[in-house]
């Protein structure tokens, strides 16, 4: 089956050789060992002073990375993936597929042009926040290090989120809610024009850390037609006694999804790692343990069927209703 893991951080810009065994949880080699079939990796930018300096700089980064990414396919084994069809076809002749997205609009800065050209660069989402405001959205954690004042700045999306969100649509990127504000993730269900996606999450019903979601935003999801992506960062899953070391395993992250699909339904859910970002937990520690998650969701009662819309089928769908409706 079509194994999407839909958010992978890389390292940067000490990159190592994702040909040969690495430290990194997900590498080509533990790819191929777990069966993970094709891997959103990010172009990851960081939060600086959002001044003009500042975004020239994150743009110039966020290029870069994603020049990086489309250089790890080889359009054989390896191929770089755009659009939903290239994926397929690449699973079909049983290539490893390679995609790109970028996390955090802080590297849009005030630029409408830069969905545009991350399009070109072959990206196919944009995080609209990371930890932090920016010039689009609240950050569902605001961080008084980077200067902010407290948990809203805009109340949601600001006027100019509203605008990039636009500018998203129109070049067929897909809207990542994850780390936006409650408030700012409900606007852009309702502004986006394509359905939302929440590449990285998980349910505040079960584990109510504010990088998750609530059951009113799941409803949201389904509402607008779009997915959430459940993830298998330890804090996001399992609440721990203070000064005890996290635990969560596969069984938790299934707790959340099977809490996500009686919510919303099948269609509405989808996975993801998190992996070299602070994702990893037992079972499913790197890409090369792809299948135990697989496993443990078949023991819930998943079938064939059901695995494959969690995998792949709904971010699929979602994907290629952004690209319908570009331009
Ligand atoms: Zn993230």
């Amino acid at each position: 089956m079509l194994t999407l893991d839909t958010h992978i951080d890389i390292k940067w810009p000490e990159t190592p050789d994702w040909l040969t065994e690495t430290e990194q949880r997900v590498d080509y080699p533990k790819m191929l060992r777990g069966g993970l079939r094709a891997a959103v990796f990010i172009a990851y930018v960081g939060q600086g002073k959002r001044d003009a300096e500042g975004h020239a700089a994150a743009a110039a980064r966020a290029d870069a990375m994603l020049r990086h990414i489309q250089a790890r396919a080889d359009g054989d084994t390896r191929r770089f993936c755009t659009t939903p069809d290239e994926l397929e076809a690449a699973y079909a002749a049983g290539a490893t597929a390679v995609l790109s997205a970028v996390e955090n609009g802080y590297s849009m800065g005030r630029d409408l042009s830069a969905p545009a050209r991350w399009r070109a660069l072959g990206a196919h989402y944009l995080t609209l926040t990371h930890n932090g405001h920016n010039d689009i959205a609240d950050s569902a954690i605001h961080l008084p290090k980077l200067g902010d004042a407290g948990p809203e700045e805009h109340g949601g999306l600001s006027a100019f989120g509203r605008d990039a969100i636009g500018a998203l649509n129109r070049a067929g990127l897909l809207v990542d809610v994850s780390h936006v504000s409650k408030k700012g993730m409900m606007q852009a269900a309702e502004v986006s024009r394509s359905p939302i996606v929440a590449t990285h999450t998980a349910c505040r019903a079960l584990c109510d850390h504010p990088r998750g979601i609530d059951d009113e935003q799941l409803d949201m999801i389904r509402q607008v037609g779009g997915v959430a992506q459940i993830t298998a960062l330890d804090a996001f899953l399992k609440k721990m006694p203070q000064g005890q070391k996290n635990d969560a395993s596969v069984e938790d992250m299934a707790n959340h999804v099977d809490h996500a699909v009686a919510r919303i339904g099948i269609e509405h859910v989808g996975l993801s790692s998190d992996f070299d970002g602070g994702g990893g937990i037992a079972g499913w520690k790197d890409a090369s343990e792809t299948a135990n998650l697989t496993a443990a969701l078949a023991a819930r009662g998943y079938d064939q069927a059901a695995l494959s819309l969690l995998w792949s089928g709904n971010y699929i769908r979602v994907w290629r209703r952004a690209l319908s409706l570009a331009g």
